[in-house]
């Protein structure tokens, strides 16, 4: 029996994996280490990863810079409670983020993931309104097809995947989603008709509506649905005027992925509430941030405890993940960076377009790029039969892109070389003709 059999079995025998059913997956992948886009596994192949380990890495794995400041860190300070306590590299994040975001979104609240900065934002949302004497606001919007974490906020904001659960989650008013791509002719009536419903909801129930949650520009899980900044626009519009908070779920889209540091910023709209996490730490240490309007912080202010946000983790602000956050974000702001994420929309857009008839709907935003693949047998949907037979040729070739169902997109870490991409491409293509 040789290492890996013997690392693959243990996994097997004591590893619970998520989002996997266990019964039928095949055996897993044992990474040894990483470096940039490259995963080194232990089986001795590589692993081009086209999906920065599900859209966490910015920079590529094993950065020395990143790795430099979590060792230094984790020599001097690992770890602080932050109740009544705080400290340089927390406050230094909180600084540098409320700098980069627009307007007064300038208060950090510091959680663990993305599940946990969105129930901090549902929290935020109805905490303020009951605050402020509107206890009646308990209602919220969101998307069909919207994905925004595991946790039971989360789950009853999203949709989809959660019938086990029914009972648990709390009812949430949603909206049809107007997802668009190259060449779409519907889309102006399919954003009217999601306008129209949302003023409807608004006219009912407006004055009960704490706040509307939304993944701006790009859905993720959903199939990297993506929807025009202009929509974006006016559906913010609608739902400040109603005195409902606008909530940007930025933990996918967050930290350059649309070609811009935040989806806002592309969007030109300024939320209430924004939720970050993924990319925040260059994708090295888990961590996320809440981060609202310096009203919504004031709204919690007061003479007893009752008005605070009775809400915390152990690692709140974690030292650590704040280090790794902080020498993240001197990358992502180098000279150079804007360039690398237009040279990967450029490559997107030239590839995409050679591609043949079974990539249907192309669609970009940014660094990320998606097909739908049609053809005899392929299905639609997260089910679809096409995933993991496309998933198994993808990893059989040395890349990880993990369709979802029969949506197949890249999302790499901004360190993707051309001739990386290009080979991705190259599978899709091969992929279309010999897997579909
Ligand atoms: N929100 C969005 C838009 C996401 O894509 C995800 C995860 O994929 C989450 C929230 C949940 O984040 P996490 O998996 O870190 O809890």
């Amino acid at each position: 029996m040789s290492d890996d059999d013997t690392l693959i079995q243990r996994d097997r025998r004591h590893v619970w994996h998520p989002f996997t059913q266990e019964a039928t997956a095949p055996d897993p992948v044992a990474i040894r280490s990483g470096e940039g886009a490259v995963l080194h596994g232990e089986d001795g192949r590589d692993y081009l990863d086209l999906i920065s380990s599900w859209w966490v890495n910015l920079h590529g794995h094993g950065h020395p810079y990143i790795a430099k400041a979590i060792a230094d860190q984790a020599m001097t300070l690992e770890q602080v409670i932050f109740a009544g306590f705080t400290h340089r590299p927390a406050v230094d994040l909180a600084t540098r983020i409320a700098a980069l975001l627009p307007g007064d979104l300038d208060r950090v609240f510091f959680s663990d993931d993305g599940s946990t900065a969105v129930e901090v934002a549902l929290k935020m949302a109805r905490q303020a309104a009951a605050n402020r004497g509107e206890a009646e606001r308990r209602r919220f919007i969101a998307f069909e097809g919207g994905y925004h974490g595991d946790t039971v906020g989360a789950m009853s904001a999203g949709d989809g995947f959660f019938d086990a659960f029914e009972g648990m989650l709390f009812q949430v008013d949603r909206l049809p989603y107007p997802a668009t791509w190259e060449g779409d002719e519907e889309v102006e009536a399919k954003e009217a008709a999601s306008l129209e419903a949302l003023d409807a909801l608004l006219d009912a129930h407006g004055r009960e509506t704490a706040g509307l949650i939304v993944e701006p520009l790009i859905q993720g899980a959903a199939g990297m649905r993506m929807c025009r900044p202009e929509f974006l626009r006016a559906v913010a519009e609608r739902v400040r005027a109603a005195g409902a908070l606008v909530i940007f779920d930025e933990v996918m889209t967050g930290f350059g992925r649309t070609g811009a540091l935040f989806a806002c910023l592309k969007a030109e709209v300024q939320p209430d509430v924004i939720c970050l996490s993924k990319g925040l730490t260059g994708g090295c240490m888990p961590m996320s941030l809440t981060v609202c309007r310096e009203g919504v912080y004031q709204a919690f202010l007061g003479e007893t405890f009752d008005q605070a946000l009775a809400h915390g983790h152990s690692f709140t602000a974690n030292p650590i993940a704040c280090r790794a956050s902080l020498a993240s974000l001197d990358l992502l702001l180098a000279d150079d960076m804007a360039g690398r994420w237009a040279a990967i929309e450029a490559l997107h857009r030239e590839r995409l377009a050679g591609l043949g008839q079974k990539a249907t709907r192309h669609r970009v935003t940014g660094t990320i790029a998606a097909i739908d693949v049609a053809g005899e047998g392929a299905g639609s949907g997260y089910s679809a039969p096409v995933g993991p037979k496309l998933k198994a040729f993808f990893l059989e070739k040395g890349l990880l892109i993990r369709p979802l169902g029969n949506v197949v997109y890249l999302l790499p870490p901004y360190c993707i070389t051309e001739a990386q991409l290009n080979q991705a491409y190259d599978a899709i293509d091969e992929a279309l003709d010999r897997v579909v």
